[in-house]
């Protein structure tokens, strides 16, 4: 296969009008194409719809019906993992040439269809412009990405052994066979496609189950898939209620491997069910879970104060602060705190809340369980700390009923609070004051979570103390911690954020793969 190497896609820049104009016409398009939509099950290739149906609700104004999917019962959950078992015993014989391409022709299918993608998730899931951008170019990244990495799997002596004597010896790379992928609504379309794309091109069969809040997005880029010509059963798509038809694939003794992005809870009891072992399972499920975050940015009295007030402000009020990565705790030493706070305080309280199709900075919360519930942490924050800006839970907005929450941040948080060590995921921000530079340190590490974590300083010893020390998958110095970029900054977490497999990186592949030896004396 003759490819270039890979370049992560550009961003669209929303400062041009005519950029802006562009999406204003992608979300026209969308509304007369696309909104209303039905995506039916896909099984075996063929489109199954199901008696009862899920239905996305618009969050920025619930009075929408989106569209819909087929809600797969446990009976189509059979069916799928028997087909796909099926459709493994042909499609692990492709060479990862043939298999790369079809990621590589969804690619381009998906470059020339991006507006679309974006606008269909600023329509479902509340994300304005730049948000639904980078987050459909990351998708376009997973697919050249891990296309190419297939590539480095092929054939006898994949990877290097020992020359001895009167031997042949070598390494190959196999697939394993069929698995699930549980992916969440906030990343719908790039998760949803990477977690799909990487154990595919790696020669195995996916069944995927989307988020219940997000099945759109993920209908509209599995046809994508499908018209890239992927052969029939190799990627089952199951919209379903997670704890049942999730509950029922991860548990089954037929599931090979299952690879989930969520909440620390549901992973944890994935993780549980998966260990047991099935009447008539033959071998030990492989499970790659990414989780939760309780995502800690330090500033030092050495920082650039503007750098680290836009590092705080991007960081953790992208998306509404519902990504694993924001920046939920703000741990500032003690002789900066003052300054650091009110012009992080002052700069949020100028973001723009409103909808993703008005392309607000701040939108509505997904859903009402997740407004609920951060209307709950927001009762309890006032009850551990100072608040600074916002906390309330309005609703509405310009008169439409949405799950709108203000911007929120707390101030002198003590560390070991709730609302510092529970995940919220959403736009409330703990801010902590720390003594020193090793407070500060201790405390950005007192979580059981790991996933990003930032530090803003000039002080060459301390970057380095928090290279070694700083316990996070995923660190970043002098700037915001969110924004990943597939390829160039591989992403996973530690402890309970997760099995650090390190999507986008150069080892990924290999989690939905086996080793083979094989030696032949002369
Ligand atoms: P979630 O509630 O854990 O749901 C994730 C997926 O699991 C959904 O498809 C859900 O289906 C399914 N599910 C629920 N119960 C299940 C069960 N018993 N068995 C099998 N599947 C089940 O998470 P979310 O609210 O969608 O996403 C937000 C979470 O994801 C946050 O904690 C965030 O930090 C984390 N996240 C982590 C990363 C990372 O890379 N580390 C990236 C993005 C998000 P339903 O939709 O039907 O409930």
């Amino acid at each position: 296969l003759k490819i270039q190497d890979y370049r992560p896609e550009s961003f669209i820049d929303f400062t041009q009008a005519d950029n802006v104009v562009a999406y204003q016409a992608a979300l026209k398009k969308v509304r007369t194409e696309l909104v209303g939509k039905h995506y039916p099950l896909i099984i075996d290739g063929v489109r199954v719809d199901t008696a009862e149906k899920l239905e996305s609700i618009n969050p920025c104004d619930t009075s929408e019906i989106v569209g819909s999917t087929a809600k797969a019962t446990v009976d189509d959950a059979q069916k799928a993992l028997d087909g796909a078992w099926k459709a493994f015993e042909s499609w692990k014989k492709w060479t990862p040439d043939a298999r790369a391409r079809i990621l590589l022709k969804a690619s381009a299918l998906l470059k020339a269809r991006r507006l679309e993608a974006c606008a269909l998730m600023s329509i479902e899931v509340g994300k304005n412009y730049a948000e639904a951008d980078v987050e459909v170019a990351e998708a376009i990244d997973f697919l050249e990405y891990y296309a190419r990495s297939a590539m480095k799997y092929s054939g006898f002596g994949a990877a290097e052994t020992t020359w001895y004597a009167g031997e042949e010896n070598g390494l190959m790379f196999m697939p394993i066979g069929v698995g699930v992928s549980i992916s969440p609504w906030n990343f719908p379309c790039a998760i949803y496609l990477g977690m799909l794309a990487a154990p595919i091109v790696a020669g195995n069969c996916v069944i995927a189950k989307p988020a219940e809040d997000s099945g759109l997005i993920a209908g509209f880029v599995t046809d994508i898939m499908l018209e890239a010509g992927l052969p029939a059963g190799v990627l089952q798509f199951l919209p379903g209620v997670g704890e049942e038809v999730g509950e029922y694939l991860t548990t089954h003794a037929k599931t090979r491997f299952i690879t989930f992005t969520g909440s620390r809870g549901v992973g944890l009891h994935i993780n549980e069910v998966a260990a047991k072992v099935q009447p008539g399972q033959k071998w030990i499920k492989k499970v790659i879970l990414e989780l939760g975050g309780k995502d800690g940015m330090i500033v030092d009295e050495t920082a650039d104060i503007e750098t680290a007030v836009t590092a705080a402000v991007q960081g953790a009020f992208g998306f509404n602060g519902q990504k694993c990565s924001a920046m939920s705790r703000l741990i500032v030493v003690d002789s900066v705190y003052d300054e650091v706070v009110n012009q992080f305080v002052e700069r949020a309280g100028k973001l723009k809340v409103g909808t993703g199709e008005d392309n607000a900075n701040v939108t509505a919360v997904v859903n009402e369980e997740s407004f609920e519930k951060i209307g709950k942490y927001i009762g309890i924050g006032k009850g551990e700390a100072k608040l600074l800006l916002g906390g309330e839970t309005p609703g509405e907005h310009g008169g439409k009923q949405g799950y709108y929450v203000q911007p929120t941040i707390f101030g002198d948080v003590p560390a070991d609070a709730r609302i510092a060590q529970e995940e919220i995921f959403g736009p409330v921000i703990s801010v902590i004051r720390a003594r020193d530079w090793q407070d500060a340190l201790d405390i950005a590490n007192s979580t059981e979570y790991g996933l990003t974590g930032g530090v803003c300083s000039r002080d060459r010893a301390r970057l380095e103390q928090a290279r070694n020390e700083f316990e996070a998958g995923n660190l970043y110095f002098n700037r915001k911690i969110t924004g990943a970029i597939v390829g160039v900054q591989p992403f996973g977490g530690y402890n309970m954020s997760g099995t650090d497999s390190k999507a986008g990186g150069p080892d990924y592949l290999a989690n939905f793969m086996q080793l083979k030896t094989v030696t032949e004396r002369w």
